[in-house]
């Protein structure tokens, strides 16, 4: 049998940033992880152009500090989301004309949102989920950019999201102005080699300690440490950490089971569902027309597209397609997916949009090691079960965006509960040797 010191599950930013921190502190790591790359929900391919394309993860915040740090410590620079140019808002195949009524509708619903987030919801607002709540908005136009906008933010049905929960994540992002911003806010910069591409820098540093493709299946836990098993033999440990998100961690056994407390968010938890693609053109055509790139579409096949171009490169435009709207595309063919995006695309940014040198797509939900994403999201009326996510129990600790409290849900929070983790096992460890 295999020993270290501390066995780390899932190589995806908090599993890489739990392992460089306990490295950091001479103890010794193995990182198991069930998939044949590291990243977990951030992955990098190349594009024809030889830039790098993220098909998870890819804005870094303006206050993300830890993943700014990371990315400097890796010679990665942050580039700025491109703006200026024109967005579009479409209903149909034209402009939606924001009458004083859609726009106050839009703006007293989006205010109330974030003084719910600012103030936290109460107990009563995790029975409501988001689709009821958005039924009392007046006017179909300014319920439907709601609902747009609410579900790129949060990745899933909104009738399997309650309003608090949404009001959590709005809050740990520190608002809504932020979590939807780019100057200023969440989707401030974009990263030179990619998300997926600094997540294999950190791998690589690590070394031999990354096990690609050996998934943890069961855990023994006992008071001195814990024997996980892998799909090629078993790993004794003092100590393991969990990244996995927790509803895909639910197929990993545990003797003794899991105390009923630590069961409630496997089974209160969903994943999100979410599609994304990136089309990469030679240049970014679109700002030649004083365009952005961006468009909200009411009731097209893509309800959102963002310029994500590297500067002085190709043409990057990105799409993400969450909840239904995703499964609906996961109903066609891959050239007929294709084509119904990029003609969703070239109606209103040019008939270029149809030719891209490279096409780059992502079904998140349909990869079993992820479950999806953006992340894991309570079922409405167990917003508690978060409460304790982070909590030991015995000799494993948890980790995953989802046990942040801050940036929950992002590769900051995901990075932050990894060195959560990391100092709780750093403190226990040096418990035991002063108490020897
Ligand atoms: C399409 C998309 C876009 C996103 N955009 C952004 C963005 O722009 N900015 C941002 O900050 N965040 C974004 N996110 C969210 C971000 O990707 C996640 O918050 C973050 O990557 C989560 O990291 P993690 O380490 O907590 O979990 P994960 O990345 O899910 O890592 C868990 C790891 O565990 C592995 N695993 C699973 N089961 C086992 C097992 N039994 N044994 C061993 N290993 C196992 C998985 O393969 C995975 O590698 C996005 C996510 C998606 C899907």
């Amino acid at each position: 049998m295999e020993r270290t010191t501390v066995a780390v599950i899932g190589a995806g930013f908090a599993g890489l940033a739990a392992a460089r921190a306990l490295r950091a502190h001479g103890i010794d790591v193995l990182v198991l992880e069930a998939a044949d790359r590291v990243g977990g929900r951030a992955r990098t391919e190349r594009s024809a152009a030889d830039t790098p394309v993220d098909l998870g993860a890819q804005w870094i915040g303006h206050d993300h500090a830890r993943m700014t740090a990371l990315a400097a410590e890796f010679g990665m620079t942050l580039f700025p989301t491109p703006k200026g140019g024109k967005a579009l808002v479409l209903d149909g195949s034209r402009r939606l004309r924001f009458t004083p009524l859609t726009a106050a509708a839009t703006g007293v619903a989006l205010v109330w949102l974030e003084l719910l987030a600012r103030t936290g919801a109460s107990r009563r607002w995790d029975e409501v989920t988001v689709a009821d709540w958005l039924v009392r908005i007046p006017g179909a136009r300014a319920r439907r950019v709601v609902e747009v906008i609410v579900s790129e933010a949060v990745a899933c049905d909104l009738d399997q999201v309650s309003v608090a929960a949404l009001a959590q994540g709005i809050r740990s992002a520190g608002g809504l102005r932020i979590m939807l911003g780019t100057a200023g806010g969440a989707q401030e910069s974009l990263l030179s080699g990619g998300a997926g591409g600094l997540a294999q820098a950190m791998a690589t540093g690590l070394g031999a300690a990354v096990h690609l493709g050996r998934p943890a299946t069961a855990i023994t836990r006992t008071a001195d440490g814990v024997t996980v098993a892998t799909s090629t033999g078993s790993v004794r440990a003092a100590r393991a950490i969990i990244t996995v998100p927790a509803p895909v961690a639910a197929s990993i056994r545990h003797d003794p089971p899991l105390p009923a407390e630590r069961r409630l968010p496997q089974d209160n938890l969903r994943m999100g569902t979410i599609y994304k693609a990136i089309a990469v053109y030679r240049t970014p055509f679109w700002r030649e027309r004083g365009l952005s790139g961006e468009i909200i579409s009411l009731d097209g096949p893509v309800p959102v597209s963002f310029d994500a171009s590297p500067p002085d490169g190709p043409g990057h435009l990105c799409v993400l397609v969450p909840g239904r709207a995703a499964r609906a595309l996961d109903q066609l063919t891959g050239t007929e997916r294709r084509d119904t995006v990029l003609a969703a695309l070239a109606d209103h940014l040019g008939q270029a949009a149809m030719n891209p040198l490279s096409w780059h797509e992502k079904s998140w939900h349909h990869d079993r090691h992820v479950g999806g994403g953006y992340s894991a999201i309570p079922r409405p009326g167990a917003l508690d079960v978060l409460t304790d996510a982070a909590t030991p129990t015995g000799t494993i600790h948890w980790a995953g965006t989802e046990t942040a409290q801050r940036w929950t849900g992002y590769l900051e929070g995901a990075v932050a509960s990894g060195e959560r983790a990391a100092a709780e096992i750093i403190a226990a460890l040096s418990n035991r040797v002063s108490a020897r």
